[in-house]
């Protein structure tokens, strides 16, 4: 019996095992391997923490880990399986990290189930209660835990006593429901007033998903609100107070391709994603105005014509602009400047260049000065079922000499400055950047990574390029990959612009200028056009093979 959490444990330890283990023959043995990892661990003791690198930690584990991957059945898997909680909950004070002591308590409780009988399970269950209690405020996860310990050593459970149940922690508080759907593709954000732990749960006939939230309370007008979708593959949405600690949302489900679900933070919120079978396009009829899509029909540029992308019928005919920030939510500040404003203006400039010389259609995610919640802007890109998507900001930074345009793709981020610029534009802190590196490493999988990187590079050459004619001292930053709320969950190549730094004093100057804007959004508008021309090579390459 494993249960879910320890097939995601065992599956990302034996990918790890498939790229480090020796061919059977030079394999060194358990004991070996343990005393390998004993080494290393007295070295990293040795060393200040306080200087220590993350990657020396990390080795460490691994080492650890290696044994009871190679050798699961040797006694020493229990004892490194110890070691790695301990190791893993000192990494999580050191670095201030919560992922950290998640992973610690996995490691603990993969020793706690796989290795029942070994004696280190009273110790493990202790730190497992000691750290969802403390460092994750996961009081339902250190509350079960203390139903089996009592199980297991009711002596030892009796004298951490005092604690248990009856504690009755205030239940988080679930607000508001809010759901985004297109023809093929729906996002449902569920608002808290804290962050919860949830488990979900698939089931057939009829067909449903639901997702139980522990110690939450679901508002009144929550619980007798009809969510009525009914677009083919989602037929409705329905919330219930299971009992007095939990509540539980349940979608109702026709037909779904697969789904996903995450958190976001500040304020915390639980995204859902689901994507619907794709419906069958009809051949040749344009579709008609009344589809849930409003928009304005792809046009004849300035000339009479249409694009070359709209002769070939090729794939891009719908990108978004999406300007960063609005209403509340100025984005940075310099000088009398605010990031929402020069936003709002290149990315008008940029839908008239899109539609006007080139011809496709362009929806913006907003058109004047009103806040739009960043999982709003990809949902509206989604339900639209877009081709690009194209989000447009302004950087700053700490440090005033920093300058240049950069542009960026979802991908968990490497490198500090990468880090930083992603935290600002998610308005959250650094510090709970750690989590969302590891949802961008598990949503990666499912979005177009290769297709957005291809994307940005020819947006970052081209669009400095193109300011270069006229404004030769521009710095290009090169193309980077950071976790953007903004982009996660995006089904089509997406990107973000961050065009240049308000907080350097040359070019805060340069972004008053209405001319310098124009050049921003010709530079993107041509680097989109060219990349759509990339894309018609490819297709007419693969065509003729
Ligand atoms: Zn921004």
């Amino acid at each position: 019996m494993i249960s879910f959490r320890n097939v995601r444990f065992l599956g990302s330890g034996l990918l790890i095992l498939l790229l480090v283990a020796p061919s059977p023959a030079a394999q060194p043995s358990a004991k070996q391997l343990y005393q390998k990892a004993l080494d290393l661990e007295k070295v990293r003791k040795a060393s200040d923490p306080a200087q220590s690198r993350i990657s020396e930690w990390k080795k460490v584990a691994s080492a650890f880990r290696a044994v009871y991957y190679a050798y699961p059945s040797s006694s020493y898997s229990d004892n490194c399986l110890f070691h790695v909680g301990a190791l893993y909950a000192e990494m999580g004070s050191r670095f201030n990290d919560s992922l950290y002591f998640r992973r610690a308590t996995s490691s603990y409780q993969f020793l706690i189930e796989q290795y029942s009988s070994s004696s280190l399970v009273v110790d493990a269950m202790l730190e497992y209660i000691r750290i969802t209690r403390n460092e994750l405020k996961d009081d339902q996860a250190a509350e079960d835990m203390e139903v089996a310990l009592r199980k297991r050593a009711p002596k030892t459970a009796a004298s951490i006593g005092k604690t248990v149940t009856a504690t009755a922690i205030q239940p988080a508080v679930m607000k508001t429901l809010r759901h985004y759907t297109g023809p093929d593709y729906s996002r449902i954000v569920i608002d808290f007033d804290r962050e919860v732990t949830f488990k979900r749960n698939r089931l057939n006939d009829p067909d449903r998903l639901y997702v139980d939230f522990d110690n939450t309370l679901a508002e009144k007008p929550l619980l007798t609100q009809n969510f009525q979708v009914d677009d083919g593959f989602l037929k409705q949405i329905r919330i219930g107070q299971y009992n007095m600690r939990r509540a539980r949302v349940v979608l109702d489900l026709k037909s779904i391709e697969n789904y996903e679900i995450f958190s976001l933070y500040h304020p915390y919120r639980v995204v859902i994603d689901i994507q619907g079978k794709k419906s069958v396009p009809v051949a040749q009829t344009p579709a008609p105005q009344t589809q849930v899509v409003p928009p304005e029909m792809a046009r004849a540029n300035a000339s009479g014509q249409y694009s070359l992308a709209r002769q070939l019928g090729l794939k891009v005919q719908r990108i978004i602009v999406d300007p960063g920030h609005g209403g509340q939510d100025p984005g940075c500040m310099y000088a009398g400047m605010q990031e929402k404003n020069i936003t709002l203006d290149v990315a008008l400039r940029l839908k008239q260049i899109l539609q006007d010389e080139y011809g496709y259609e362009v929806l913006m995610t907003r058109y004047d000065d009103h806040f739009v919640p960043l999982e709003q802007r990809t949902a509206f890109a989604n339900s639209h079922s877009a081709d690009l998507f194209v989000s447009v900001h302004v950087n700053s930074s700490r440090n005033k000499q920093a300058r240049g345009i950069e542009t960026y793709y979802l991908n968990f981020a490497t490198s500090p400055e990468a880090m930083e610029v992603a935290a600002r534009e998610n308005a959250i802190a650094e510090k709970n950047m750690g989590e969302l590196q590891k949802l961008t490493a598990a949503i990666a999988l499912n979005s177009k990574i290769q297709e957005s990187r291809d994307f940005a590079g020819l947006i970052q050459t081209t669009l400095v390029g193109h300011v270069k004619k006229q404004y030769p001292a521009v710095n290009s930053l090169g193309v980077k990959q950071a976790p953007f709320y903004v982009l996660i969950g995006a089904q089509m190549p997406s990107i973000l612009a961050e065009i240049s730094f308000l907080s350097n004093q040359k070019e805060s100057t340069l972004l008053a200028l209405p001319d310098y804007r124009k050049t921003i959004a010709e530079g993107i508008a041509r680097g989109v056009k060219h990349y759509t021309e990339t894309l018609a090579e490819s297709k007419i390459t693969q065509n003729r093979n």
